[in-house]
């Protein structure tokens, strides 16, 4: 059974005989804490070091003052922190806070917005005049030995020696001047001098650089894109040793090939310049100069 034991240890004497011990320490320590003396304030404030030398009165007047002024600082900084520009300028009299600008307010910046967009119609300006500029398409030439090359057009034409005026054969039907010569020219004689330098008449790219050149002595041949058409140079009886170009090469206008000789078949030191388009038939040079250079 074991009720008598119970029993036994509820009659026991031990916890009767402390219990009036503890309720007296509890009740004086209730005393202490429960009842507010000067001394004990005075204990525990003088732990914080800056209360010290103040008296009670304006020690507790002081700290709270002290933090409405802290929360009100902080509440300035999280408020000019947060709070849009424009909120500062609500037109709201009532004295609230808030955080949102004024409907008003936001329609007035709309106009900004279409300032933008009446500037963005300035690239559409500068794309159409991209577009009035934009190159032609290239030409496309196969050159021996180098494959294929792009010829960009560009009309600009000269004259291929110092002295064009100085000529002493011109394009077509003749009178042979050699035996061997041909009847019918199909080329230009320039008479500029002896070692006088030959020019490119246009920008182009070398097609032939040869010093056996056969009748045609000392020979380049220079390919252009004029007017979109294909047309080539070739000039003949240079100088041995003159050649400043090789094949491949893109020249512009101007630019130096040789020097004026008489290589090949001829019969003194002169340029022979030949010109033809892509069904090769030679036209005369001189002429189409002249109507280009003025
Ligand atoms: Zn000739």
């Amino acid at each position: 059974m074991t009720l008598p034991k119970h029993g036994r240890r509820a009659a026991a004497p031990t916890p009767a005989r402390f219990r009036p011990r503890r309720t007296s320490e509890t009740r004086a320590r209730r005393a202490r804490t429960d009842v507010p003396r000067p001394d004990a304030t005075r204990t525990v404030l003088a732990a914080a070091p800056v209360a010290t030398t103040l008296p009670t009165s304006k020690r507790r007047s002081v700290r709270p003052a002290f933090s409405v002024i802290a929360m009100a600082f902080v509440g300035a900084l999280m408020l000019a922190t947060s709070v849009p520009a424009l909120a500062i300028t609500a037109t709201d009299s009532e004295p609230r806070a808030s955080v949102y600008a004024p409907v008003e307010d936001t329609i007035s910046l709309e106009p900004q917005h279409l300032e933008v967009a009446s500037e963005a119609e300035v690239p559409a300006h500068l794309a159409g005049s991209y577009a009035v500029e934009a190159a032609p398409p290239p030409i496309f030439s196969e050159v021996a030995n180098v494959g294929s090359v792009t010829i960009v057009e560009s009309d600009l034409v000269v004259w291929p020696v110092l002295n064009p005026e100085n000529r002493s054969s011109g394009f077509g039907p003749r009178s042979a001047p050699c035996a061997g010569c041909s009847t019918n020219h199909d080329g230009v004689d320039f008479n500029p001098g002896n070692g006088s330098p030959v020019m490119s008449i246009a920008d182009g790219v070398v097609v032939l650089a040869t010093e056996n050149g056969g009748g045609l002595g000392v020979n380049v041949e220079v390919q252009h894109n004029i007017g979109g058409e294909l047309i080539t140079s070739s000039y003949a009886h240079m100088q041995y040793g003159s050649l400043q170009v090789t094949v491949g090469q893109r020249v512009s206008a101007g630019q130096q090939l040789g020097l004026v000789g008489s290589t090949g078949q001829s019969t003194g030191p002169h340029l022979h310049l030949e010109m033809f388009g892509v069904d090769g038939v030679r036209f005369d040079g001189f002429a189409w100069l002249g109507e280009r250079i003025g």
